[in-house]
């Protein structure tokens, strides 16, 4: 079991669904994504959880979208499960890439954000780009001191990753500072605007996090599914939902730029270039 790409595991009432490309900082490719969904499936299914972690195996929460490692499975066909649309496999250009993004990326993680049952990131190391995409879906965010998180695809020339969230998660002014920089931002950073809920000594993580589950499965579970889509709902009367939809086309533009003018839709960064970058 210990190969496979995500690990499923409960614990009391909580599950705990772990990323486990420890050798890779958990860089997301589709078999991932594909078994991410399937265990959050279960966790669904399974009346006696009520609450899901979402963990990284190893030293990482994640590094972000598998950009270059032997793993990465662009080609690999799927079955479609976030949005009814053709595959991207044979496609060219913007097509391919808006079916596949629109899929894998901003597709899968709205279809997570709205799970019934609250999901906990539990988040040590790395938290990057794709990384982040995964905590921001998540309704609360447990971090260690030394976590750190950054959304550098700006040096992409591309305006952020595909699921949006950040005006809403950080806050402009902080949105605007993480992406103009590419810089990391600490745990403490994070937690002063508003982004993280608790930061924790690394040695308290997991026993931190499953206090905190402990505490919300005490409550009824239809409450639970009906308070998050509360809270879910407003955040897209803030215009969270038309306000991802219009950036994503900005998204997929600066991509079509880059492969029209430059190397390719990456702007020829990957996983190495894109690290060596950064602070
Ligand atoms: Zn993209």
């Amino acid at each position: 079991m210990s190969t496979d790409v995500v690990r499923y595991e409960k614990r009391g009432a909580a599950a705990i669904v772990t990323m486990n490309r420890p050798e890779y900082r958990n860089a997301q490719n589709s078999a991932m994504t594909y078994a991410l969904d399937a265990a959050f499936r279960q966790a669904v299914d399974d009346d006696e959880v009520s609450v899901i972690v979402l963990a990284g195996a190893g030293k990482h929460f994640s590094a972000g979208h598998d950009i270059g490692t032997p793993g990465r499975d662009v080609d690999s066909v799927f079955e479609n499960t976030a949005v009814l649309w053709w595959d991207h496999v044979g496609k060219d250009g913007g097509d391919l890439r808006y079916a596949r993004e629109m899929e894998v990326y901003l597709g899968m993680c709205r279809r997570w954000r709205e799970i019934p049952k609250p999901v906990i990131a539990m988040v040590q190391g790395a938290c990057i780009a794709g990384g982040l995409m995964l905590a921001f879906v998540c309704d609360l965010i447990v971090a260690t001191e030394d976590a750190f998180f950054a959304d550098p695809v700006v040096r992409m020339g591309i305006p952020g990753v595909e699921y949006f969230a950040h005006p809403w998660v950080l806050g402009t002014r902080a949105a605007k500072e993480i992406l103009f920089t590419g810089d990391r931002f600490t745990a403490q950073r994070a937690y002063e605007w508003g982004m993280v809920t608790r930061v924790v000594a690394a040695d308290q993580l997991e026993a931190e996090t499953l206090a905190i589950a402990d505490r919300i499965s005490a409550m009824p579970r239809f409450g639970l599914a009906l308070a998050k889509r509360a809270v879910n709902q407003c955040e897209d009367a803030m215009g969270m939902r038309t306000g991802m939809d219009s950036v994503f086309g900005l998204h997929h533009f600066a991509h079509a730029h880059n492969a029209e003018v430059g190397a390719d839709s990456l702007n020829g960064m990957d996983a190495k270039s894109m690290k060596s970058a950064g602070s």
